[in-house]
C-alpha cells in the first residue's frame, strides 16, 4: 500500500510517499529531505500527535476572546477531551501573552497558555 504523507516538522512542507507492508512498517519512503521526515512519517502512523488552537472567552476585556494553545502537541486522539477542558474555562481580563490558563491539563504534561494579550477595559 503506499501512503501519502506531508511533513509539518518545518516550514519546507516535505511530500512524502510510503510504500507500507500489512504491518505498516516502510519499505520504501521517498520525498523527504531529511531524516526527521521518516521520523515523522513513523509517528503519524503509529502515535499521531497535534497541537490545539483555540479562543476562550475574556469578559471585561478589551477584545472577546484570547487566542490559546497548547505548550506541546498531544496524542490525536485526547483533543475532543482536552477541547471539553478548555471550554469550561472562563476567564477575566487582564490576561496575559503566555499566561498559563491550564496548567498539566489532564495530566498529559502539557499547559494551555494563552497566545495574546487582553487589557482589562
Ligand atoms: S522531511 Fe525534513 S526538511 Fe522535509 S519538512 Fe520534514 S523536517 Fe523539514
Amino acid at each position: 500500500m503506499i501512503r501519502e504523507f506531508i511533513c509539518v516538522l518545518c516550514p519546507n512542507g516535505c511530500e512524502i510517499s510510503v510504500e507500507l507492508d500489512e504491518n505498516n512498517s516502510i519499505l520504501e519512503l521517498e520525498g523527504a529531505t531529511c531524516q526527521r521526515g521518516g521520523e515523522y512519517v513513523q509517528q503519524e502512523l503509529f502515535a499521531p500527535q497535534r497541537n490545539i488552537a483555540t479562543s476562550i472567552k475574556v469578559i471585561r476585556g478589551n477584545m472577546p476572546l484570547v487566542s490559546v494553545r497548547l505548550t506541546d502537541a498531544i496524542p490525536k486522539e485526547r483533543i475532543f477531551d482536552v477541547m471539553d477542558e478548555i471550554k469550561k474555562v472562563k476567564l477575566e481580563a487582564p490576561v496575559n501573552l503566555g499566561q498559563v490558563i491550564i496548567k498539566d491539563v489532564l495530566g498529559l504534561n502539557r499547559d494551555v497558555i494563552a497566545t495574546k494579550q487582553v487589557l482589562r477595559k
